[in-house]
């Protein structure tokens, strides 16, 4: 499959795959392309690709603050550089034309479109060669139509529009030129490509070559590669000690009893991690007859529990948890909880819920002599 089989040979093809994006919309608190889809990220995916592709040099473009995490992926591989890039898509590609070596032609990725077959990547490239571009585009399957402010205006035939697609392979002097020529930013190169007076030409894409965007996309390519846990816990309610829940100190009268701070919170929520990674549980993990666990803050064995499902393989995806308690009136206090929680658990704020819940006066909840919690959360592999 590499240059050998290519029909073209001698001309030298040069991949730029654009990786420096911040990806907020995930709501990953890092970069998507270190998202694992299956055993792999989401980069490696990329590189697999191109490395059985007709491309000759491999340059990956970067946020700087991505380095120290991409370096080892990048490793891997052999002719696969680095390249800084700026503040901008735009500017990003610049970055990565200037530190190509001088080629016939140069493709272009987006880093966040893991599932691109080198086919398809070398019909870009093939079209590049003949035609001076290849462009992926897919077919507009929905029916389109104008919007005219909140209704619908006149449809357009869908037959004569495209959805566009990386990879986008170039002649590289003419893509060379044609950035040189505009101003602004774009967030496609096939419109800049054209606006310096070129033709682009079109290759069939794939539909499954989907960009990966939305927390819906980490969901959509991953749907095998999530696994559910569920943890409970109930400590009992006690006169002089704190009452600490989720990592917050609850002012109240009482507070719970454990060998810990004895957070019933965080003690569910380790539990369902745990769970979800197949590990044994706190009890097992953290017995309550060990003193150096005596008093401890659980936030400590929290991060203890995510390094843990690290080293196994597991990313945590998102945490539900609920709150059984009486008294004191919890929400509060639950916006500090999932700001805690989440910084341990390194996921966003929002990829974290606490909701706090009575039991209406009955049994040992409702009578204040303890406090109880059950957690959910789904983990990513
Ligand atoms: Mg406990």
């Amino acid at each position: 499959m590499k240059s050998s089989d290519s029909p073209e040979r001698g001309q030298s093809v040069a991949a730029l795959i654009l990786c420096a994006g911040s990806g907020t919309r995930t709501g990953l608190s890092y970069n998507k392309i270190l998202h694992y889809v299956g055993k792999k990220t989401v980069l490696e995916t990329v590189l697999d690709s191109f490395t059985l592709s007709y491309a000759d040099s491999i340059y990956v473009v970067i946020n700087p603050k991505d380095e120290d995490a991409v370096k080892p992926i990048i490793s891997q591989y052999r002719s696969v550089k680095t390249v800084y890039g700026g503040d901008t898509r735009t500017q990003s590609v610049r970055n990565g034309l200037a530190a190509t070596e001088p080629c016939d032609i140069v493709v272009i990725h987006d880093g966040a479109r893991p599932f691109v077959t080198p086919a398809l990547i070398n019909q870009t490239i093939k079209s590049a060669m003949e035609y001076g571009s290849g462009v992926a585009v897919v077919p507009m399957t929905d029916t389109v139509k104008i919007l005219r402010g909140e209704t619908l205006g006149e449809s357009i035939d869908r037959d004569s529009v495209c959805r566009i697609q990386t990879p986008q392979a170039f002649s590289y002097p003419l893509l060379c030129a044609a950035y040189e020529r505009v101003e602004g930013n774009y967030t496609d190169d096939s419109e800049v490509y054209a606006l310096a007076g070129n033709t682009v030409r079109i290759v069939r894409g794939d539909e499954s070559n989907r960009k990966i965007t939305t927390p819906t996309d980490l969901f959509c390519t991953a749907p095998q590669r999530t696994k559910i846990g569920i943890g409970f816990d109930v400590h009992k309610l006690v006169r002089a000690r704190k009452l600490v829940l989720g990592g917050v100190t609850v002012p109240h009268e009482k507070g719970l009893l454990g060998h810990s701070d004895a957070d019933v919170l965080t003690h569910a929520i380790m539990d369902a991690l745990l769970s979800a990674a197949g590990l044994p549980d706190i009890g097992v993990l953290f017995p309550d007859n060990d003193p150096t666990t005596e008093s401890i803050d659980s936030m400590v064995l929290l991060d203890k529990v995510v390094a843990m499902i690290a080293e196994n393989g597991f990313k945590v995806g998102s945490v539900s948890a609920v709150v059984m308690a009486q008294r004191p009136k919890l929400s509060p206090h639950i916006p500090a909880m999932r700001d805690a929680l989440a910084s341990h658990l390194n996921i966003k704020r929002e990829m974290i819920n606490v909701s706090a819940t009575t039991t209406e006066t009955l049994g040992i909840i409702g009578e204040e002599k303890g406090i109880a919690a059950s957690a959910q959360c789904t983990l990513l592999y």
